[in-house]
């Protein structure tokens, strides 16, 4: 028997919907509109996209090497929930959420983009107990949406814990010749990808281990979330 082509649309969009992953009601997306509606999304325009040059984040990094800085927005509610989801519960599909956010919101298809991501790497150790490294998930989705390749150029040597109890100046200090380069770059641009941005002293120590052998590099720091230690 032939359905009626309005009850099969019906049931696809029934089929279509999942639940938000943060509040957890019907949703045709992966977050729901009322979620989205709480997204406290930079106004990147306004900094030429270039989070950078906007003193109130320039202000908490230190001397950045690389070149530029994008990021949705602030580490507070949702984005700091989808990041802790991904990060310490396995919630792997936030991954597909937030580098959708980063691609709609922070990427320009008028602007040269970097040739390939590179996601911050986790510690062998810390990989071992983890078992996936949140910032690899985020860059497979977005290498998905924006068609860059994804190369894991460098070795994290030094286990850097708790840098969350750390100041600027430790975390510095603590990331000093924290990478190694493993494999050659022939490229002119970079991304490198990152979840949450804080000192930016990981993505300052990977950018100079990139740099002491191509020091022409473009380097771009990609970040989901700042947080509001820059406030
Ligand atoms: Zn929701």
């Amino acid at each position: 028997m032939d359905m009626p082509f309005s009850l099969l649309k019906r049931l696809g969009a029934g089929l279509s919907r999942q639940s938000c992953l943060l509040c957890y009601q019907s949703s045709h997306d992966l977050l729901c509109p009322w979620c989205c509606q709480d997204l406290a999304l930079f106004n990147l325009s306004a900094c030429h996209y270039n989070l950078l040059q906007w003193p109130k984040i320039r202000q908490g990094l230190g001397e950045p090497v690389y070149h530029k800085l994008l990021a949705c927005g602030e580490y507070q509610w949702p984005l700091d929930t989808l990041i802790k989801g991904l990060k310490f519960s396995r919630k792997t599909r936030n991954a597909k959420a937030v580098a959708d956010l980063f691609y709609t919101h922070a990427l320009r298809p008028q602007q040269p983009w970097p040739d390939v991501i590179i996601p911050v790497p986790l510690h062998r150790s810390r990989y071992q107990s983890r078992s996936y490294n949140q910032a690899m998930e985020i860059a497979k989705h977005l290498a998905r949406r924006s068609g860059l390749p994804v190369i894991e150029a460098c070795r994290r040597d030094k286990r850097t814990s708790a840098q969350t109890q750390l100041s600027g100046a430790q975390r510095r200090r603590n990331l000093k010749q924290a990478f190694t380069l493993v494999q050659p770059l022939r490229v002119a641009r970079v991304a490198i990808l990152d979840d949450i941005l804080t000192t930016g002293s990981t993505v300052n120590s990977l950018s100079e281990t990139l740099l002491q052998h191509y020091p022409d590099l473009y380097i771009e720091a990609w970040c989901i979330a700042v947080s509001p230690l820059h406030q």
